[in-house]
């Protein structure tokens, strides 16, 4: 009989799949317990935009049967959106199920057997899975304080290179390029090969001076920007994000996207979201607050975060970090652990409202307080 695992391509049957934040309601029942904070995912934790939920629920009053039917495969509405909010003409967007989506069509459409991908240590997990998916071959560059080495990348380029992913700022840890080495990086890159440029997070960086991939997008033919509304926009179950390039690379990506891959209340709820400035400077304005509330409970606890512009703290527990994790969830409190980005005494935290930071410090402190029977425990 044929061993149907065989038979997957070699990338895929050794791939391990994407570990996903433990939902609330799983742990509220294996643990029975009354209040759990979840601060895993990166999630928004003012929830949706207001005019996206407004939006969504006037689309459904207003033609409920509009369900029954296939999507606008272009997503005009939120393409229309987008160039109104950032000038970008409809055939420079890619439009994704989740920006995730934006980098499987990438590695779908420049990446095979015997091309290269480029990526740096502790970046964002799914451009590994998406470059071993393709049965490409992913490098990954040794990080400079827990961030990307631009140079050390560039200089990592194989004439078999054809993408390079870059995350700004990066998850899980939160590290960020300015600029100026970002320039010096593209410099130094051969032009034809893609450089992705991940802003996930892009829009709770307060910094003016920041590095926009939008501002700079028009200088260089070779560059993707990809954006989420899941995370400041606070979409994340919708799941809708975009790419912008230039016309030529945009074209290519659309070739390999599936005809309907944005449903149509996605379309609906990032259109308005996209506009709704207030909102994401409220969540700006929140997220700073948070990460301050974090930062003073970490240092009251004796304990250090990689420095984030994210909306996350990577934290240096000094020890390892399973253990924690799991008498945190005893705590009612979810959060990610990172041995997998190679980060084994490391929690990745999310930054919620100020009573969730606060409700999860204190939950933290007393688990540190116990901490060797937390970790004996675990190992039961
Ligand atoms: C969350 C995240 C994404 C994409 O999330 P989607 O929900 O698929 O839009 C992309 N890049 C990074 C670095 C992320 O953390």
């Amino acid at each position: 009989m044929t061993d149907f695992l065989q038979q997957a391509r070699p990338g895929v049957r050794h791939l391990a799949p994407y570990q996903p934040g433990k939902p609330v309601e799983e742990l509220q029942r294996e643990l029975g317990l009354s209040k759990v904070v979840k601060l895993a995912s990166n999630e928004n934790p003012l929830g949706p935009s207001p005019k996206a939920l407004a939006a969504v629920q006037a689309a459904l009053s207003a033609s409920p049967a509009e369900l029954g039917r296939y999507p606008d495969g272009n997503g005009f509405v939120l393409k229309d959106a987008i160039s109104r909010k950032f000038g970008w003409s409809h055939d420079r967007i890619t439009l994704g199920n989740g920006s995730n989506d934006v980098l499987e069509l990438i590695a779908r459409a420049f990446l095979g057997e015997g091309d290269d991908a480029i990526y740096a240590r502790h970046a964002f997990a799914v451009y590994p899975l998406a470059v071993q998916a393709v049965n490409a071959r992913g490098i990954e560059v040794a990080a400079k304080n827990y961030g990307h080495d631009l140079p050390a990348m560039a200089a990592a380029v194989t004439p078999a290179t054809k993408v390079i992913f870059l995350a700004n700022p990066n998850n899980p840890t939160g590290t960020w390029f300015e600029a100026a080495e970002f320039e010096a990086f593209m410099a130094a890159v051969p032009a034809q090969v893609v450089v992705v440029l991940d802003e996930a997070y892009g829009e709770f960086v307060s910094d003016a001076q920041a590095l926009d991939g939008f501002a700079v997008l028009d200088r260089y033919p070779n560059l993707i920007v990809s954006r989420t509304l899941a995370k400041a926009y606070g979409l994340a179950s919708l799941r809708v994000g975009y790419a912008v390039a230039g016309a030529d690379i945009t074209n290519i990506l659309n070739r390999v996207r599936q005809p309907f891959n944005v449903n149509s209340l996605a379309l609906v709820a990032a259109a308005a979201a996209i506009g709704d400035d207030d909102f994401v400077a409220r969540s700006r304005a929140l997220n700073d607050a948070g990460r301050q509330q974090w930062l003073d409970g970490l240092r009251a606890l004796g304990l250090d975060a990689i420095p984030s512009r994210g909306n996350f703290l990577c934290v240096d527990m000094g020890q390892p970090a399973l253990p924690l994790f799991q008498a945190l969830l005893r705590e009612g409190v979810i959060v990610r652990p990172v041995a997998n980005y190679g980060l084994p005494n490391h929690l990745r935290i999310s930054i919620g409202l100020a009573e969730e930071n606060a409700f999860a410090l204190a939950a933290l402190a007393r688990v540190l307080a116990a901490a060797p029977t937390a970790a004996a425990g675990a190992t039961a």
